[in-house]
């Protein structure tokens, strides 16, 4: 078993190994702003608990955290709500794509988890603001605090997604009629502003680092979330976050892990340290094909697995 001694050698070799596996991916094209992408990226960074940071690769090519930012909007309702923001909201596994509509309606418009896209737009509702700008504002505020730099929202991506996003349109609307949220077209603006937030890989993994920690940011030690509910959030990670490729994520790094149709994975190894990777090339069900194998990587040459 390596060591984190040598966190720079590995992480150089996680990239070498993971540049073979983009060629397999394709970027998202659903959002048009996100196809533009270059494939072949990939780049990862590490923040350890005792400060320690490496990155490698293209890990200084911002992107969109998209879907990973629904750990930071849950987080950021959690920080007002405490676990009562979960009251009400099932979090199971969907086994489903992240934007599926299926479940919706044999379930009576409840979402499945908060991390699939139907839970997300609720979670986004429900934070505190009456303007989805004011809305969005809780998940960049907690984000640049943490960071000590303003985190700011892709203005094009967010017009591009807000475009083109009939489908998460639609699930917002189902929703609307089973009475669990007042204004579709808020949600999903709320929804859409805080998935275009943009930063580069060291920063997530910087911004991740409180998860690793039960909710006490390490280095500055300021309590971004009660150590209950980081623990939600972390076991919700590890059950959905990567939709219908969590089992298989499970098996092959065994961390709480968030991925993002830009091509972004923010996984927690908790106690030790959180890894941002980075790489737009995405398999069959919307998660980074570079990213898990550099995780994989990762996991393997030190032992992270939850699983031992
Ligand atoms: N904004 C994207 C969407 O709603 C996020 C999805 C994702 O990253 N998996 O479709």
């Amino acid at each position: 078993m390596r060591t984190v001694d040598d966190l720079q050698a590995l992480l150089d070799e996680a990239c070498r190994w993971a540049r073979e596996s983009a060629r397999t991916g394709k970027v998202a094209d659903y959002i048009p702003e996100l196809a533009k992408a270059d494939p072949a990226l990939v780049g990862i960074a590490v923040h350890t608990m005792d400060g320690r940071v490496a990155a490698s690769g293209d890990s200084e090519t911002p992107f969109t955290l998209q879907s990973v930012s629904k750990v930071f909007a849950l987080a950021a309702l959690m920080k007002v709500a405490g676990m009562k923001a979960l009251a009400g909201m099932p979090c199971e596994p969907s086994g489903d794509a992240f934007h599926s509509i299926v479940r919706l309606e044999e379930e009576r418009g409840h979402p499945r988890n908060p991390l699939i896209n139907a839970g997300a737009i609720l979670v986004s509702s429900r934070l505190p603001g009456i303007s989805p700008e004011e809305k969005a504002a809780n998940v960049s505020g907690l984000l640049s605090d943490i960071l000590g730099a303003d985190v700011q929202v892709d203005d094009r991506v967010y017009r591009s997604e807000s475009a083109t996003g009939y489908r998460n349109r639609a699930l917002a609307n189902y929703m609307r009629h089973f009475g669990l949220l007042d204004d579709p077209r808020a949600a999903c603006d709320a929804y859409f502003r805080q998935c275009a937030l943009r930063m580069d890989a060291p920063a997530l993994a910087r911004v991740g680092l409180f998860l690793a920690n039960g909710g006490t940011d390490p280095l500055s030690q300021h309590a971004v979330l009660p150590p209950a509910c980081a623990r939600a959030v972390l076991a919700l990670m590890t059950t959905c976050g990567l939709y219908d490729q969590v089992g298989e994520f499970a098996l092959s790094v065994g961390l709480p892990a968030k991925s993002a149709v830009s091509g972004a994975i923010l996984a927690v190894v908790p106690g030790r340290m959180s890894i941002a990777t980075y790489g737009p090339a995405l398999g069959l069900k919307g998660n980074s094909v570079a990213g898990m194998a550099m995780l994989e990587f990762m996991a393997g040459e030190l032992g992270l697995s939850l699983f031992g």
